[in-house]
């Protein structure tokens, strides 16, 4: 299996910029996975590994896009109703196709192929019918729903991408195009832990001072939207000895590490020095709020990403940085989300030179826009307020005013968080 080459996650300067980080990752991170065939039930939310190539026309011959009558577009008077015979019949799948000569209609239903002749189709509901004979109103374009051969995909036309993430849809046109199994990036094997002497694990008796683990179920959860194979491993105490032992014994199966917690500079924040006694590591210190410091590493050479321990500060990290970061490793192409122009209800002062990101959830304005209405606690430790959030405002680093109305840009965990 492939692997990073040694401390790829070196970088200088004090605060990087978000941008400056992304590009750094796209950079340096190559994909670290295999690939396999999947059948297309098992396809979906995976990272494509090959360009998938079309050996059939879809439609393969040309074809009638409604039910109703295959005419010669020259046989119709512009002008006024042109009354036709009904000359044959053709249904969906059928092969052995009438004659349809000048001068004729024939009766056609959706699918059908359309026979050696006729150019154009009437709808059913625009005609009438007068025994045998159809009469056709005045004003239908040339070519009017007839569907060309290969309109939708050429033959040899490449359908989809290596790197892409499959949708529903593209795992219909992987079927369209006439394969049972596609080739995909094995899943990420990630093994995850948290770490951090007050956390326990939830339905455990709760002794004065200590709160459940969350940030590893709303990890795993990200994490396996993502399509990684995730290792629940539990919690580590904040003792150096304790968390070296256990990331020294995880490094030789999994592709990625991930912690939450212990990262900061606290002397009872161990994950640093013990990830430094095994490899290398980095803390970078983004230029956002919330969310520094993240710490991207090796433990051996297996990478490795320290998140913070605030709960909202993971879920901002994990999306802006460790996101992009596992589909580049399983050779993913294209990670920067959308995000989506909408008003902000609500004024804000921030400081400028760094990105932020405030959690809000959506109205309807009533003239037909979206208007983001920001949660009233901000602390980094407040889950609530991302539970509440349908997702993120953007603030960019230049901004240091935002005034009610103003535009901004919305991430919403539709788009990321699944
Ligand atoms: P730390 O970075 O370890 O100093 O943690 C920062 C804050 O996040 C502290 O208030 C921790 O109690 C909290 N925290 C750390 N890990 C978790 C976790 N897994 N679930 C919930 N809160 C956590
Ligand atoms: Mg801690």
């Amino acid at each position: 299996m492939a692997q990073l080459s040694d401390d790829c996650f070196a970088q200088g300067g004090p605060l990087m910029r978000v941008d400056e980080a992304r590009k750094l990752l796209a950079e340096v991170i190559s994909p670290v996975t295999a690939s396999e065939a999947v059948a297309l039930h098992q396809a979906l939310g995976r990272i494509l590994a090959e360009d998938i190539v079309s050996p059939v026309a879809i439609p393969p011959a040309p074809n009638s896009a409604v039910d109703g009558f295959a005419v010669y577009h020259a046989d119709l008077d512009p002008e006024q109703e042109t009354r036709l015979p009904v000359t044959g019949r053709i249904a969906a799948g059928q092969l052995d196709l009438p004659e349809a000569g000048r001068g004729t209609a024939v009766r056609i239903f959706t699918g059908a192929r359309l026979p050696e002749g006729p150019d154009t189709v009437m709808m059913q509901e625009d005609c009438t019918l007068d025994g045998e004979t159809v009469v056709i109103r005045p004003g239908i374009k040339k070519g009017a729903n007839a569907r060309r051969a290969g309109e939708d995909v050429e033959i040899g036309a490449t359908v989809l991408q290596a790197g892409q993430r499959l949708r529903a849809q593209d795992v219909g046109q992987a079927a369209a195009v006439g394969r049972r199994e596609v080739m995909v990036s094995t899943r990420l094997r990630v093994g995850l832990f948290s770490t951090g002497d007050e956390l326990r694990e939830p339905g455990a008796k709760l002794d004065p001072g200590a709160i459940y683990d969350s940030n590893r179920y709303t990890i795993h959860a990200l994490l396996t939207g993502l399509g990684c194979q995730v290792d629940d491993l539990g919690i580590l105490p904040d003792r150096f000895d304790a968390v070296r032992a256990a990331l020294g014994r995880a490094k030789g199966k999994y592709d990625l590490l991930v912690t939450s917690g212990g990262v900061s500079v606290g002397e009872e924040d161990h994950v640093k020095a013990a990830v430094e006694a095994l490899g290398k590591l980095h803390l970078w210190r983004l230029a956002v709020k919330p969310g520094r410091p993240i710490a991207l590493g090796q433990v051996g050479l297996v990478p490795f990403v320290g998140l913070p321990g605030n709960p909202v500060a993971v879920v901002v990290t994990f999306l802006t940085i460790v996101r992009p970061l596992i589909l580049r490793l399983m050779g993913g192409r294209d990670v920067a989300p959308h995000t989506f122009r909408v008003r902000a209800g609500f004024d804000h002062k921030k400081k400028k030179d760094r990105r932020e990101w405030i959690r809000a959830h959506l109205e309807e304005d009533g003239a037909g826009g979206l208007t983001a209405r920001k949660f009233p606690r901000e602390g980094a430790g407040i889950l609530s307020s991302l539970v509440a959030a349908d997702g993120l405002i953007e603030l960019p680093e230049d901004l240091t005013r935002l005034e009610a109305g103003a535009m901004v840009d919305f991430l919403p965990f539709s788009e990321v968080a699944q």
